[in-house]
């Protein structure tokens, strides 16, 4: 009998043990993967490992905005705005069809803490500090609210204001894999599902201990240096490998609910919740998504409680005017997690006002031991991560031989426009099912980029590879195909909640049921199919929510 063809993970994991890297990356969230794609393109020799799936921690629980960071006018940090801003920009040049523009469509209260008209001159200065690389801010009445937004609740309102930032059009989750990919294109041997056990320094560099967590089997890493990119993670894998450094994280729990649409207009409709953060209804496909909260926690590890639920749903049916009012019945999904937030010495971040400690990131660098540690950040800020990482990279002696090519970025527009041209020469919209939100040339383009050609091929020789295969979503066999070969897919969740976004938006109950999950099963996992949906099921049933149908 033939044996199976090694998977892209089986390879790297082979590969791993087999060679010693310049830089050997733990963590594979966002700050992680541009880390990696950084100096992947720059030319160095990498390796990443995440001990669970990529993105699977803090990188898929965000709000999905590339913002940069309006509310940190309210405590004078003009320097973080600017470079936010930047970075959002930056972001929005190089991503056009996966970050965009979205309007913020602001509701400010009779008596809040600032007037609309401070509000609103508050977003002019937004928008030149942002060089006005967006659309102007506009001044809202009520009249206009209740004219553009009927859904919005203008009892007690003063008026309110409309500002522009970014949303991430796909997820947080996938942009993150973007990245991922990029390094792999590019020579990075990187595994999901291998944690670092400990590393420890010798003179020829860092020697880490690593388990292989599908299989217990443990191998060793050997690298020049090391980053830590465990995110809420990082001061736990420093103490372990005896490793004190001057910054050090604290958390902060956030979450969000998924519910249906809300409003049938695309932007992000944006309140003062109760407790004086701003509080956004973010429009995530044919689903509205809204949070988040600000709870102080110890530990990372943090679920959706019963009080976090009643805030979100609380706050957002004081504040919209719907038929009937959100419940628990109306989640389709959660989201949850912990910011880690950088604070500096013997600060704990108390005593400061704990909703204002601010989202910078450090790049902590210890240079005897080749050994860089990075700390909080946003995903907004991820081409900066990248670019000072290949800075500190090539000051602690690593040789980048290309120091200016560009490590992100979609492909070029010859690319694009050959994508575009081809697609409509097969008249590949026509496939678009009814219930997807978009054409289905576009889809394919923002999630696979160059890639997407290469679906189209496959369209071309086999039309049935523009099934849809799980009834409840718009994926295709060519995509399920294609995230089987190339998208390290080593459990259904993988794919379900972080590789597609099918777990935020169709009930789960909804999936279990869908006659093509099987099938679909088959094409990621071939003879382990059944095994892995079995395990999906019993993760599903361990993680059941008290309210859930299932
Ligand atoms: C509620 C909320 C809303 C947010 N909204 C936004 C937003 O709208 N815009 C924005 O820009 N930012 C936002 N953020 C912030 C942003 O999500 C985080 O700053 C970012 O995701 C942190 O990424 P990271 O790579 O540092 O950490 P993580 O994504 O947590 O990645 C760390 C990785 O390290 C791995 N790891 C840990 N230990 C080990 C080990 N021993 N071996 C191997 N791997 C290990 C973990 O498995 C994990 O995948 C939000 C955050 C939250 C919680």
């Amino acid at each position: 009998m033939t044996q199976p063809a090694p998977t892209l993970r089986d390879t790297n994991l082979a590969k791993l043990s087999g060679q010693p890297f310049d830089v050997l990356v733990l963590g594979g969230g966002i700050n992680g993967a541009v880390a990696a794609a950084a100096l992947a393109a720059r030319g160095a020799r990498v390796a990443l490992i995440d001990r669970g799936d990529f993105a699977s921690v803090t990188s898929q629980q965000s709000s999905n905005l590339a913002w940069g960071g309006i509310k940190y006018l309210e405590t004078y940090e003009f320097g973080l705005v600017r470079k936010l801003c930047r970075a959002r920009n930056e972001l929005i040049k190089a991503y056009p069809s996966t970050v965009q523009e979205i309007r913020f469509f602001t509701s400010v209260a009779r008596g809040f803490r600032h007037g609309r008209l401070k509000l609103w001159l508050g977003a002019l200065l937004y928008w030149a500090i942002g060089s006005f690389f967006t659309r102007g801010p506009r001044l809202l009445s009520c009249a206009s609210i209740e004219r553009e937004e009927p859904v919005v609740d203008t009892r007690g309102l003063a008026g309110g204001f409309e500002y522009s930032d970014a949303y991430l059009h796909d997820n947080d989750a996938r942009f993150v894999w973007g990245f991922i990919r990029s390094a792999l294109d590019r020579g990075c041997v990187a595994a999901n599902y291998v944690e670092a056990l400990g590393s420890s320094r010798s003179s020829s560099g860092w020697t880490t201990r690593a388990r292989d967590v599908t299989s217990g089997r443990e191998l060793t890493i050997a690298s020049r240096l090391l980053i830590n990119a465990c995110g809420p993670y990082a001061d736990e894998v420093n103490a372990r490998d005896g490793v004190s450094t001057a910054h050090r994280h604290v958390f902060s729990k956030g979450i969000h609910v998924i519910v249906d649409r809300v409003s049938p207009h695309h932007r992000v409709l944006t309140f003062f919740a109760d407790d004086g953060r701003l509080f956004f209804v973010i429009p995530m496909q044919a689903k509205t998504c809204i949070g988040t909260t600000d709870t102080r926690v110890e530990r990372p590890e943090v679920t959706v409680t019963p009080e976090d639920r009643r805030f979100v749903l609380d706050n957002i049916n004081k504040r919209l005017r719907l038929p009937r009012p959100l419940t628990e019945q109306d989640i389709i999904a959660e989201r949850c997690g912990v910011r880690p937030l950088v604070v500096s010495g013997e600060s704990t971040g108390r005593g400061r006002d704990w909703t204002q400690l601010s989202r910078k990131h450090a790049i902590e660098t210890d240079t005897p031991r080749g050994r860089l540690t990075i700390f909080g950040g946003k995903l907004t800020d991820c081409i900066n991560v990248g670019e000072e990482i290949c800075a500190e990279v090539g000051r602690l002696g690593v040789r980048l031989p290309y120091p200016d090519r560009v490590w992100y970025g979609e492909p070029p527009t010859a690319v694009r426009e050959e994508y575009f041209h081809q697609a409509r020469l097969m008249d590949l919209d026509a496939l678009t099912t009814p219930r997807a939100s978009e054409k289905l040339s576009t889809r394919l383009w923002r999630r696979y980029g160059g890639e997407a050609l290469g679906l189209l091929e496959a369209i071309r020789r086999d039309p049935r590879m523009a099934d849809v295969i799980i009834e409840t979503s718009e994926y295709l066999r060519c995509e399920l195909d294609e995230a089987a070969r190339r998208e390290m897919v080593v459990k259904l969740d993988d794919f379900l909640r972080r590789r597609s976004k099918i777990a935020l938006v169709v009930r789960h109950e909804e999936v279990l049921a869908a006659a093509g999950l099987r099938e679909a099963c088959r094409i990621l996992f071939g003879a382990q199919a059944e095994e892995k949906l079995a395990e999906y099921l019993g993760e599903v049933r361990g993680a059941a929510r008290p309210f859930s149908a299932a």
